[in-house]
């Protein structure tokens, strides 16, 4: 598995990392919306989404799997994808 070059996300160095790394009630969380804003216009969204799904399908236990949002998706959104990915 090739580690893509994320080092342009905009998740790289910013000031509230923590939103990022929310766990539970991500709901309507307004640190997760703010999260998932920033990750929407990333320039390296696909590539971190697409290396995300491939760490967790392969690492179920892997760090971010059951929490946190990567790729523009919660971790709840990412299941889903696999789950479709899979099927
Ligand atoms: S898509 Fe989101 S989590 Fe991924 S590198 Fe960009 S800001 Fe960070």
């Amino acid at each position: 598995m090739s580690h893509p070059d994320l080092s342009a996300g905009l998740c790289i160095g910013h000031p509230n990392p923590e939103i990022w790394d929310v766990k539970g009630g991500v709901r309507n969380n307004p640190k997760v919306i703010r999260a998932i804003r920033i990750c929407g216009i990333c320039p390296v969204q696909q590539a971190c989404l697409d290396y995300v799904i491939q760490i967790e399908r392969a690492n179920p236990g892997a760090y971010g799997h059951t929490y946190g949002v990567a790729g523009g998706l919660t971790a709840r959104q990412r299941k889903f994808v696999m789950r479709k990915v899979a099927a």
